[in-house]
């Protein structure tokens, strides 16, 4: 069986304690470092996250009394106790990129939550059913940053994990030409609980910065392809979007409209989407659920509320599809977006990458 020590940077906010609690029990992976900022540096993860800890599950026996790391002033100290590292850090975008390309240097390979580095054209943005084949950069990539084994690879953003994977199967078969998006995201999104933002309480706030050029442009890179070890991104569909925040702890929310150059049928739309699957089910990756997108036929389905846990929060589930008078379709998506979304995401690609030898 597979075993690699991983540490997780950013381990006490919010995404950092979704990556504790899905590597507590993981069958390959094991916690061995906990980094985050020098305010938390050298006190246990316990002590720290305490008072803040968002997690159903209590916070992880074998990492309680570990002591946290300074992510940057230690990262001598992280690499001798790990074999690649998580990371999801609120820092400035390029102290990110300076700290993410810091410890690939050091021959620590980084999956990363954070989206400094998702622009870089040789670092690839995966989604493990969907673009799989983007690892192909990594050479390219240790070439530049002078390593044999350190690289950096990232997920893409939460808005975009359910509506990328419902639209990916339907571009393949007929030609996807443009959709519209509008999200409807859930305040962990923003790292929040309802104690921490309770301006959100009744309430529904029309802008989260930089949410919606990541809509759109993030499937561009997501469905690009490999050239001279970079990927050149699609250029041949077109999405807008508008994201909102609203009064929900979990589970981001799309309504999606979308034009084919060829025309779909309800009914083969739904098969095709009972029928999808890529390397995540086909590598038997851990975290992969065994069917990634699900079709509600009820009216009033997916709710965040009812279907943001199938299958461990890691499928997309799906509903009201129905013709529209402007675009072909119209459908509704649902994916946590702390899980899917965010570490289990991650946790999902470190499994790839894992299983593809670049762990190694
Ligand atoms: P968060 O709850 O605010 O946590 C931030 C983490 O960053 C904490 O561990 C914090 O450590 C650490 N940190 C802050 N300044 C630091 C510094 N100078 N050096 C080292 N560590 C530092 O944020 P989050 O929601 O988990 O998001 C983290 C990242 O993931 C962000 O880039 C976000 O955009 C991305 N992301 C979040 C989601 C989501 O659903 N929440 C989804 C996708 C991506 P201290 O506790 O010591 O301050």
């Amino acid at each position: 069986m597979k075993h690699y020590r991983v540490g997780i940077i950013g381990a006490t906010g919010m995404v950092g304690q979704r990556f504790a609690t899905l590597l507590e029990n993981h069958p390959w992976f094991e916690v061995t470092a906990l980094a985050a900022s020098a305010r938390s540096a050298g006190r246990t993860y316990q002590e720290v996250v305490s008072s803040r800890w968002a997690m159903k599950t209590p916070i992880p026996a074998a990492m309680a009394d570990m002591v946290l790391f300074d992510a940057t002033a230690d990262i001598d100290k992280i690499g001798e106790l790990v074999d690649f590292v998580f990371c999801a850090v609120d820092m400035p975008k390029d102290e990110i990129k300076k700290l993410e390309e810091a410890y690939a240097r050091r021959e620590i390979p980084v999956v990363s939550n954070n989206s400094a580095h998702r622009g870089t054209p040789d670092v690839p943005m995966i989604v493990p059913e969907i673009n799989a084949d983007h690892t192909d950069v990594i050479p390219a990539q240790r070439q530049r940053l002078g390593t044999k084994r350190g690289f950096i690879a990232v997920k893409s953003n939460c808005s975009l994990q359910s509506y990328v994977p419902a639209l990916h199967p339907l571009r393949e078969a007929y030609g996807l030409e443009a959709a519209l998006a509008c999200t409807y995201q859930a305040i962990s999104g923003a790292g929040k609980t309802f104690e921490t933002m309770p301006e959100i309480v009744d309430n529904v706030i029309p802008f989260i910065g930089g949410e919606e050029e990541k809509s759109e442009q993030e499937p561009m890179k997501i469905w690009g392809h490999v050239e001279n070890g970079q990927i050149v991104n699609a250029t041949d569909v077109s999405i807008t979007a508008q994201c909102f925040r609203v009064p929900v702890s979990d589970g981001h929310t799309a309504a999606v409209f979308a034009r084919f150059t060829r025309k779909p049928q309800l009914e083969d739309i739904k098969k095709i989407w009972a029928e999808f699957k890529g390397p995540a089910q086909e590598l038997n990756l851990p975290s992969a659920p065994k069917q990634f997108l699900h079709y509600f036929e009820e009216d009033n389905r997916p709710q965040a509320r009812l279907d943001r846990e199938l299958e461990g929060g890691m499928a997309v589930s799906l509903g009201r599809l129905r013709p529209d008078s402007q675009y072909d379709i119209k459908f509704v998506c649902l994916s946590h977006n702390t899980l899917r979304g965010a570490a289990g995401g991650a946790v999902l690609l470190a499994e790839l990458l894992a299983a593809k030898g670049f762990m190694d």
